[in-house]
């Protein structure tokens, strides 16, 4: 039996990049302290702030929920609540959407469910049959757009999601690799747009996979399903080739978010915020005259009507 480096207990886990063995307790401590830090650093959470945790009720969101549940609980100068978004995905959206009920009522936190059907009067599964984008774009457009519109209407000053250390560096090199350095500038923290409701990753300093043993340890429910809609090769490329990288230099991840960090300012002259106009159809905040949400349900429309 392997014990805890900083106690005698027997280990529940391995961070490698540290060197650590560490017992649940320790763990817990260890985990704990890397969102603080991230939070603190970025100054994520002040006081009076009403925070929108976009819960989609996979591991990240659940564990993110539990956590910020934990943390800010007990603060009387901080609201909580969560925003679920059912896009309509057959199969593997309603287990999650369970999973996002349970956990907030558990947790006693006000929960939203905002629907693509509800609102925009198809699901997911429909628009894809009719219209001949990818499905993940349809999905990010419309699930941003509502995540966006339903935290504002609700009075939320920030949106909190539960991007990881794994996912934050991938989407930095995936930008790399693409040449798409604008794209790279979104991925700056603390960005205020007029409109849009500033997100916050509290995850971002941790490994995904130190997301899923606090959640273990928690007995969290954890649903590891993938969309069914999932394709994204060029980003699994870049997975793998982090992974086996990290697997023999320990902490290169941290390398990479460090990297970015350190270009911030560059990128922040380079690009630096426009001001948003207002949709001309819904009033969204968009960078064009309509926004993509509208377009994209336009052309839905008139295939829907055709069909008819
Ligand atoms: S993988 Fe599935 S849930 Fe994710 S953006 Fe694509 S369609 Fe949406
Ligand atoms: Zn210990
Ligand atoms: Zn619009």
């Amino acid at each position: 039996m392997i014990s805890c480096d900083k106690c005698k207990r027997p280990a529940v886990t391995y961070i490698r990049h540290a060197n650590l063995h560490l017992c649940a307790k320790h763990f817990i401590e260890y985990f704990e302290r890397k969102v603080k830090y991230a939070i603190k650093k970025f100054n994520m959470i002040e006081s009076g702030d009403r925070i929108a945790i976009a819960l989609s009720g996979g591991k990240d969101s659940v564990t993110l929920t539990y956590v910020l549940h934990k943390f800010l609980s007990k603060r009387r100068d901080v609201e909580l609540f969560a925003i679920t978004v059912d896009e309509g995905i057959e199969g593997y959206r309603p287990p999650t959407v369970k999973i996002a009920r349970k956990i907030t009522s558990e947790l006693g936190i006000e929960h939203i469910i905002v629907s693509f059907k509800d609102y925009f009067g198809m699901t997911l599964d429909e628009m894809v049959k009719l219209g001949d984008k990818k499905p993940c774009t349809y999905c990010g457009v419309f699930r941003k757009y509502l995540l966006n519109k339903t935290a504002r209407e609700m009075g939320a000053t920030k949106l909190a999601t539960g991007h990881n250390l794994d996912d934050e560096v991938q989407t930095i090199l995936l930008n790399f690799l693409q040449a798409d350095i604008e794209r790279l500038a979104r991925l700056i923290p603390q960005r205020v747009q007029e409109g849009l409701i500033m997100r916050i990753k509290p995850f971002r300093e941790v490994y995904e996979r130190d997301v899923v043993v606090y959640g273990l340890l928690h007995n969290l429910p954890m649903d590891m399903n993938e969309c069914p809609y999932s394709y994204f090769p060029v980003r699994a490329m870049v997975r793998d080739f982090i992974y086996n990288f990290e697997e023999k230099y320990p902490g290169r991840k941290y390398s990479i978010m460090r990297s970015f960090e350190t270009l911030i300012p560059c990128l922040k002259q380079m690009f630096p915020q426009i001001k948003l106009n207002r949709c001309e159809r819904c009033g969204e905040p968009t960078s064009k005259r309509i926004c993509q949400a509208c377009v994209l349900l336009e052309e839905l429309r008139e295939k829907k009507n055709l069909s008819q």
